[in-house]
């Protein structure tokens, strides 16, 4: 049986194949490159590779090619570092007139003769752009759902998972590096009875005006979220009582002085305040500081509400 022709093999590859002798002139390409540059090989044969898509000397083409010759290591060509190789479209794009341009990896091989010189170098062009596409849209809905899953639907703010991982983070820091922070929560005043008179969603409209404030009232860099129900947090770094309590009369003044919109009827309503103080010294967890802030909590529900109370280490037992 007689051999195939393995230039008829080469035409069927999905690839773009290129031959190169030491002056980088082309000694063969397959109908895959034909198609793609518009050239025949009969008009590329015997012409530098650099002469034919001039962009290649721009990009380090010629150097790395004759580094493949001196060398005899292959040199890949990442689409990443260089961009475009060759001035392609896309799979079919060039028939369907629907031009994009080809995303390419290039790698360079040397073929080395009986006495392992290198005496011609091979090129293999593989069309990436699908697998850029996938790849990019993968990466996108990736960080999309990323954001979902740390955001809470009805207030767009940093929901509970995410406050406790933040939590979590800032303690360690302020910890280890012993300076001082605090926490606080923030729960709507009779906030059942708004359900109660005006229905859930003017609730939900509530709540979405209240996380507006306190994040308003904030500093960029607290970390303000939903914790859960009429339930708010505020992680509030390097604070120390004092400050927390400014930053918590600010959030609880403004929350009075607005007017919610309840099914177009203008309301009033009130928040009370629990903090938590970690003092620069202390190591605290944060089921120390939850508790601490949920204790202050209580005590400004009991004292009549509309209030900011605060705990810190030492208060409860007196010495603080
Ligand atoms: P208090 O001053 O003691 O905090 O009274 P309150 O009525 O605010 O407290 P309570 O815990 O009894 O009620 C909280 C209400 O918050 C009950 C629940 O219907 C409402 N709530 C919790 N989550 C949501 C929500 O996502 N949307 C709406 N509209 N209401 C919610
Ligand atoms: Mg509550
Ligand atoms: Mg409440």
């Amino acid at each position: 049986m007689m051999m195939p022709d393995h230039h008829q093999i080469l035409d069927h590859l999905s690839v773009g194949i290129v031959v190169l002798n030491q002056r980088l002139e082309v000694v063969f390409w397959n109908r895959w490159m034909s198609e793609h540059s518009g050239i025949r090989l009969a008009e590329a044969r015997g012409r530098p590779i650099h002469a034919i898509f001039q962009g290649l000397i721009k990009k380090d083409f010629v150097k790395k090619a004759r580094e493949v010759f001196r060398r005899g290591d292959p040199v890949f060509f990442t689409n990443k570092v260089h961009q475009t190789m060759f001035p392609f479209y896309a799979g079919r794009s060039y028939l369907e007139k629907r031009l994009k341009p080809m995303q390419q990896t290039v790698i360079l091989s040397p073929i080395k003769d009986d006495d392992g010189r290198v005496a011609q170098v091979l090129l293999t062009v593989f069309d990436i752009t699908d697998w850029i596409d996938y790849r990019d849209r993968l990466l996108r809905s990736k960080d999309e759902l990323e954001k979902l899953s740390r955001t809470d639907e009805l207030t767009r703010l940093p929901n509970r998972r995410y406050l406790l991982d933040k939590l979590g983070q800032e303690l360690f820091h302020h910890n280890r590096r012993n300076r001082a922070m605090a926490l606080a929560v923030i729960d709507l005043d009779h906030f059942k009875a708004i359900n109660d008179t005006y229905g859930h969603q003017a609730g939900d409209q509530v709540l979405f005006e209240l996380a507006r404030i306190i994040d308003d009232s904030c500093r960029g860099y607290d970390i303000v979220g939903r914790y859960g129900g009429e339930e708010f947090i505020v992680v509030l770094p390097d604070t120390d009582e004092k400050d927390a309590r400014t930053t918590c009369e600010r959030i609880r003044r403004r929350v009075e002085d607005h007017s919610f919109d309840a099914r177009g009827r203008k309301i009033n309503l009130t928040v009370s305040i629990g903090v938590a103080c970690k003092k620069a010294h202390e190591k605290a967890s944060a089921d120390d500081l939850f508790h601490r802030a949920d204790k202050a909590l209580y005590r400004a529900k009991e004292k009549g509400r509309n209030r900011v109370e605060t705990t810190c280490p030492g208060q409860a037992t007196g010495d603080g």
